[in-house]
């Protein structure tokens, strides 16, 4: 009897499809997924898939959403249609509005995790890989950004503009959960380490580790490094993806209980089955999708 990965292989290539999966999916799913990135690299890689014809998204709703909005004729799956990012939820499009009236001359910039709604005012978008250059890339002074908060202190702190955090307190929940004092415990513990953490980490936690980078600039830079152990402060599956890209290192997660659960709720059998049944489809209004294109690819530009 066939495995299901075997499964997924033949039903890849009978639907000449390619599964794009999140660093952070667990171990099965990255195993079984043909390109794995960040969101800045599931957006580019999104955008040079015209030789196939059906995309399986292992990821979060908005990362479907923009690869829907890249390639509006293509049919985009999503194993379960559940896995949403509750931080792409806290800025609803009324608030971005209000936002934008009560700030007219201000550039708008969010976070790719945020929802198509929303993204349709924006000027431009960012992820926290691009983050820096998309906001340089701006010509206003002042700029609305959201819905990540972190994120948003991390660029304040590296531009000549005044940032306006929209809304005033858009989180990662998962990133929330670390604390200063586990960057100390894990300091105590493993004093050879280079302690690295996400940009959606709180700025306290982000000013007592070594390095701040996206979950790319953290394969990148571990790759690059002499150092032979990492604290990694980001959700625990990425330590699954540095393992398999750069064996022997030493990786520590900065605190186990790191997961972000909606991006687990896929599973090998919902990935068969999406493939099989072309479904649940990931779709939006085509004003909604045509709209947003236009801060997609600013992004994209602006990263180049
Ligand atoms: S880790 Fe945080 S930002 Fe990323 S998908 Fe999960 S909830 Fe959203």
């Amino acid at each position: 009897m066939a495995t299901i990965q075997e499964e997924i292989k033949e039903l890849k290539e009978e639907k000449n499809a390619i599964i794009l999966a999140h660093n952070y999916q667990p171990k099965e799913i990255q195993e079984i997924a043909d390109f794995l990135g960040d969101s800045l690299e599931l957006c580019i890689k999104a955008s040079e898939i015209d030789d196939k014809d059906l995309v399986v998204f292992c990821g979060v709703d908005f990362m479907a959403e923009t690869a829907h909005i890249l390639n509006p004729d293509k049919k985009i799956v999503i194993p379960d249609l559940e896995a949403e990012c509750p931080m792409a939820h806290m800025l609803p499009e009324e608030e971005l509005l209000k936002a934008k009236e009560e700030h007219p001359d201000a550039g708008v910039i969010l976070y790719v995790n945020s929802i198509a709604e929303a993204k349709q005012h924006a000027d431009t978008l960012c992820t926290s890989a691009n983050a820096v250059k998309v906001t340089e890339s701006l010509p206003h002074d002042e700029i609305l950004f959201g819905p990540d908060k972190n994120l948003g202190t991390h660029v304040q702190e590296r531009v000549d503009k005044k940032i306006i955090p929209t809304p005033k307190d858009g989180h990662c929940y998962v990133h929330r959960l670390f604390h200063v004092e586990d960057v100390e415990l894990k300091r105590e513990e493993y004093p050879n380490a280079v302690i690295i953490c996400h940009p959606e980490c709180n700025k306290e936690v982000q000013d007592a580790c070594d390095e701040v980078l996206s979950t790319g600039g953290m394969l990148r830079f571990i790759a690059e490094s002499d150092a032979e152990e990492f604290v990694i402060g980001t959700e625990i599956d990425m330590i699954t993806r540095i393992n398999s890209e750069i064996p022997g290192k030493k990786l520590y997660p900065l605190l186990e209980g790191a997961i972000c659960k909606t991006m687990k709720l896929h599973t090998l059998e919902k990935v068969r089955d999406a493939l099989k049944n072309e479904a649940p489809e990931v779709t939006l209004p085509e004003e909604v999708a045509q709209k947003s294109l236009k801060a997609v690819n600013h992004m994209l530009e602006a990263s180049k």
